[in-house]
């Protein structure tokens, strides 16, 4: 069975920066499991997968902006120490859910003063270059439960 719209796929990943760094693999546990053609993956890899069959490897770069996206310098703000009231120490590398117009997002912190705290509202991978090492270990039809969802239930995916 070909990888298509609406089939459940699952694979075996290793993603690593340009450097080598690895910074997500599904070695030693499940294997991903997704729902073709529903944005459950970052565009690029999802393109790459289609048409493919149980078994098949591949090997792909991925520009940030078939990724988690470009970074937007926007993304990046300054705001008052007495905004995290309750926070007893902030530090740079610490994250919070921030309330804004889109809802809630993560933000980290970047630089921490006196007075004034530097957050970026960034995906930690947007701007970044993304390699993927994938194994195409499963291909099936989707439930129409799954279809309902958008999303995979089962090992590797969802539970609920
Ligand atoms: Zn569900």
């Amino acid at each position: 069975m070909k990888i298509g719209h609406q089939k459940v796929v699952s694979i075996h990943y290793t993603l690593t920066r340009d450097d080598g760094t690895v910074l997500d693999s599904s070695s030693g546990g499940d294997p991903l499991a997704y729902l073709h053609g529903h944005g459950n993956i970052i565009p690029g890899l999802e393109t790459a997968l289609e048409g493919k069959v149980e078994g098949d490897t591949l090997q792909v770069s991925i520009e940030p902006e078939q990724g988690y996206g470009v970074r937007d310098e926007r993304l990046v703000q300054v705001v008052p120490r007495s905004a995290f009231k309750g926070v007893e120490s902030i530090e740079p590398g610490m994250r919070f859910q921030a309330q804004g117009p889109e809802g809630s997002r993560s933000v980290v912190v970047t630089e921490v003063t006196t007075d004034v705290v530097t957050i970026d509202a960034n995906h930690p991978l947007a701007g970044v270059t993304l390699h993927f090492d994938v194994e195409v270990s499963g291909v099936r039809e989707a439930t129409e439960e799954e279809l309902a969802h958008g999303h995979v239930h089962g090992p590797g995916g969802h539970h609920h």
